[in-house]
């Protein structure tokens, strides 16, 4: 036996990895079982271009935990190693590893969030062990070595009896990491971490059920037998190509991916290249509701298979964290800080790849299938409409096949809206005026008055649809949204005046401030308009401007500053055309007049929506009086 001391340059390393990541001691179990799938990968690869003249087999990785010693096993039957190759590898390679890494993680601070992910390898086990073993025995011919360091710089080495090739790791579990001893936080690491994971994973062993024997009597039990738990598939489906694929493969995978997601995803994405960097994955379109927060951080990020985070900011586009599924890639440098990874260039070129591919994807739906399109429209707009705002390149693509519906059911692309209600919809400027509602049921007066008039409508109803709006009315050129109740019918698109009003200018003066004395303390701006005798007389309008505003600053961003604030602003406009407005202004006494136009106003925020509690009791009963 031999004892020796390995070089470094800080006496004790192990205290300062130990408090660095205390709150990430649990990726020691990934980080040994990397190595054991490294170590294995290896072997394959050197017996494939037969410089290992060994049988490759079937080879598994083992982890066993021995609750009553106080011990975990890690084993797996790879390349192994000889005496000078621990001391190479394990004493220099993966010591100047800890080191540097732990370098990288004092520059990087803190809060880098996804840094010790990566980079520590073996010296990880410290973290929850007190006292290290490595078994291991070389493919080669060389003997067996035993390794043994209990986390100072100090270690023996000696030669060990392993007969069969691979390389054992035994963790002497510390007094503070007795969690790890228990099987079901071993199972639950496993599953975190190595679901994918490219060689079998052993732990412990399961009963399986099989087939009666013919002739089995009823009341028989079946037999069954005990086999090998293994915990991961180590051939996911995003490493597989999409042409050995069936939609039945996908959607399975996605189960195995959130088995606790019963609705199935609408459709996937398959990511694949290998220039100019490599990444793989597969991404999903589940239902989205309208709530855009709760349905964030469901994309799982691998490195060749191993879990890395499911936090994939940064390296995945704002909107498209709405999806789900996985993302591998090698490329994505995962011990740098947040801020630094989405300056990189490498991740760069991977997020544009993304929108571009789910661009493309949208592109080619739209184009194949255009009646599902348009079924899944509503359950996939908020992402859709998320992207053309946030990103311009994403806007030009989808620009051709971003669908508008209408209050009727109808869906149209911009361009076919555009030729649709061109005549009918330019103002007497030459703008384009698209008219929308946010909600049928609320606006129903309002969109019946503007079908009416043989306009089309359309349903303008997420979250973010005022950004997106404000959006379209930049970057097109002369057009602008305008809502059903933001005016009323004759000035939504204004054209030349052809209704002549009814009232002398004396008459519309006594009006006004006849209505005015009513409803004075009631916050409308009155204004009289001259329209069709056939509309309604008294009507209520929110300007579309500062609605808007408003709206874009209740939505996060945009809008000016402060209007969330405001009040409220509406108008209420007084057909001076209709016979009961002509009523009110011949009406000689005053109480009777006062009733007319009270209960005018009050039909009119009945329409709007407007009429509530108090008020809303009132007017029912002073309605119930004036019919008996
Ligand atoms: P890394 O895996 O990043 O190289 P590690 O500190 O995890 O760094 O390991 C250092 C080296 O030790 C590996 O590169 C490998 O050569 C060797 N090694 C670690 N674990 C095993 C194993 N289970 N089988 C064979 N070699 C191993």
């Amino acid at each position: 036996m031999a004892t020796g001391k390995i070089n470094v340059s800080v006496e004790n390393i192990f205290p300062l990895i130990k408090k660095f990541l205390y709150s990430d001691h649990e990726i020691f179990l990934r980080e040994l079982i990397s190595n054991a799938t490294d170590a294995t990968l290896k072997l394959k690869h050197l017996t494939s271009i037969g410089e290992a003249k060994v049988e490759y087999g079937n080879p598994i990785i083992e982890v066993k935990v021995d609750k009553e010693k106080k011990k975990i096993h890690i084993m797996d039957q790879g390349i192994g190693m000889t005496e000078e190759e621990v001391k190479k590898y394990i004493n220099e390679v993966a010591f100047s590893g800890a080191e540097e890494f732990l370098d990288k993680y004092k520059d990087a601070g803190k809060d880098a969030g996804i840094i010790g992910h990566f980079g520590l390898g073996f010296y990880s086990a410290f973290m929850v062990a007190s006292k290290v073993e490595i078994i291991s025995k070389s493919f080669t011919d060389a003997p067996a070595v035993h390794w043994t360091c209990d986390g100072s710089p100090k270690f023996t080495i000696k030669e060990a009896k392993k007969k069969e090739r691979g390389t054992e790791i035994i963790l002497h579990i510390a007094e503070d990491s007795t969690e790890f001893l228990e099987d079901f936080r071993i199972r639950e690491l496993l599953k975190k971490y190595n679901k994918f994971m490219p060689i079998p994973i052993k732990f412990g062993t399961r009963t399986e059920t099989l087939p009666k024997p013919e002739g089995a009597k009823e009341d028989e039990p079946a037999p069954t037998k005990e086999v090998d738990d293994i915990i991961n598939n180590p051939n996911p489906a995003w490493t597989k190509q999409p042409t050995d694929l069936k939609d039945e493969d996908y959607k399975s995978f996605y189960r195995e991916l959130y088995p606790m997601q019963f609705e199935e995803p609408l459709f996937h994405i398959h990511l694949n290249v290998d220039y100019p960097f490599n990444l793989t994955g597969i991404l999903y379109f589940p239902k989205l509701t309208n709530d855009l927060n709760i349905q964030k951080d469901r994309i799982q990020l691998y490195q060749n298979q191993v879990f890395v985070t499911d936090n994939v900011e940064g390296i995945v586009p704002e909107f498209l964290t709405m999806l789900r599924g996985v993302i591998d890639s090698p490329d994505i440098p995962l011990n740098v800080s947040r801020s630094y990874l989405q300056a990189d260039g490498a991740v760069k070129k991977i997020s544009s790849y993304i929108t571009r591919k789910v661009a493309d994807k949208l592109s080619s739906l739209f184009k194949s299938n255009r009646e599902d399109f348009e079924k899944k429209w509503n359950d996939i707009k908020v992402v859709i409409e998320y992207g053309m705002l946030s990103e311009e390149k994403f806007f030009e693509k989808a620009d051709k096949f971003a669908l508008y519906p209408t209050v009727d059911g109808s869906y149209f692309t911009f361009e076919e809206l555009e030729a649709k209600i061109k005549d009918n919809q330019t103002d007497k400027d030459g703008k384009l005026v698209v008219l929308y509602a946010s909600d049928k049921e609320a606006q129903h007066s309002y969109i019946e008055a503007t079908k009416a008039k043989g306009y089309e409508v359309l349903l303008m109803d997420s979250p973010i649809v005022a950004h997106l709006m404000q959006k379209l009315e930049t970057s097109k050129e002369k057009l602008s949204f305008t809502r059903v109740d933001a005016d009323h019918i004759d000035n939504l698109i204004k054209k030349e005046d052809t209704t002549i009003s009814k009232l002398s200018d004396e008459e519309k003066e006594q009006l006004k401030s006849e209505i005015e004395a009513v409803v004075q303390d009631k916050g409308y701006t009155i204004q009289l308009e001259a329209m069709d005798s056939s509309a309604s007389p008294f009507i209520i309008t929110e300007p579309e401007f500062i609605r808007r505003m408003k709206e874009m600053q209740q939505t996060g961003g945009g809008g000016m500053f402060g209007m969330g604030n405001m009040p409220d602003m509406f108008n209420l406009i007084v057909n001076t055309n209709h016979e009961l407005v002509g009523e009110i202004l011949n009406t000689k006494t005053a109480k009777k007049r006062t009733r007319l136009i009270n209960q005018s106003l009050d039909l009119a925020r009945l329409s709007k929506g407007l009429l509530k509690g108090e008020e809303l009791t009132k007017f029912i009963a002073r309605s119930y009086e004036m019919i008996k």
